[in-house]
């Protein structure tokens, strides 16, 4: 290992949340905030199941131009609500760098997605931007490449960044993507920065979340990111891959004694 000591990142203020540390941190909400009575249903049933951190995309990068594009501005005023009303912080997609001032203001961290890894542009203003950075590895991307990302934030003298395995590229179509879980314990190895996984934009498929989650807290990650919706048929983005309300506290559970395995607290 060439790294004396693992970066902690913070979010949230000092008494926020934190990965990095011996703690293991939940990250959970819907791909895309919707409307005011889908953030309080689903962000009462992840708080009360012991996520830490709440996730929800206001601005969402979508592969066709058709589908539903997120609500913008007013989305991120939706998360700030549910930030106010529950006390935990929120991590939430940016992605164009003039609106990086506006996301910053009114979020705890920010988020770039797998098709923004390499938006050097972006990179620069969310690492002049103060908050800590949550860095998807791009869908075809070496781990060098993320990990060279990564210095673009922290060359902008932002330390604070948190690297996010959420699939890659292969010939595999059964799953969304292939979920690249030696990314994790090589990058763990390579860095000293947090590192977590996102079983759901990963996998596409809620059967496949558990067993990654679990997987993941046992190679070595220090959290998940999760999609989380208690109406999926009616979601307006990715509700295929989101966990309901009985799968998310199911989860949670079976994640504890692993995560106590690996001695870590949940
Ligand atoms: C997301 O987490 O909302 C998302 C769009 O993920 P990705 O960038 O990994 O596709």
């Amino acid at each position: 290992t060439y790294h004396p000591e693992d970066t902690r990142v913070t979010a949230g203020g000092p008494d926020g949340s934190t990965l990095g540390g011996p703690g293991f941190l939940v990250i959970a909400g819907p791909c895309a905030v919707e409307t005011p009575q889908q953030m309080s249903t689903v962000v009462d049933v992840v708080a009360e199941a012991g996520a830490g951190m709440l996730r929800g995309g206001a601005f969402k990068p979508r592969t066709s131009p058709y589908s539903f594009q997120g609500l913008g501005v007013s989305g991120l005023a939706l998360l700030a609500e549910q930030r106010m009303r529950t006390g935990l912080p929120v991590v939430t997609e940016v992605v164009a760098p003039a609106d990086v001032e506006r996301v910053a203001e009114e979020s705890d961290m920010l988020q770039i997605g797998t098709r923004n890894m390499q938006n050097f542009a972006l990179l620069r203003e969310a690492g002049a931007s103060g908050r800590p950075v949550l860095l998807k590895r791009g869908m075809a991307a070496t781990i060098e490449e993320w990990l060279l990302a990564a210095e673009y934030l922290m060359q902008m003298g932002n330390g604070d960044v948190v690297l996010c395995e959420r699939g890659i590229r292969s010939f595999e179509r059964s799953t969304r993507f292939t979920l690249d879980l030696s990314a994790v314990a090589e990058a763990k190895r390579l860095t000293h920065l947090p590192v977590i996984v996102d079983p759901s934009h990963s996998t596409g498929q809620p059967h496949l979340v558990g067993p990654m989650s679990l997987a993941a807290a046992a190679c070595g990650a220090d959290g998940l990111l999760i999609d989380v919706h208690t109406n999926a048929r009616g979601a307006l983005c990715d509700g295929a891959q989101a966990l309901d309300a009985p799968q998310f506290t199911e989860l949670m559970d079976r994640l504890r004694p692993v995560v106590e395995a690996v001695g870590r607290t949940l």
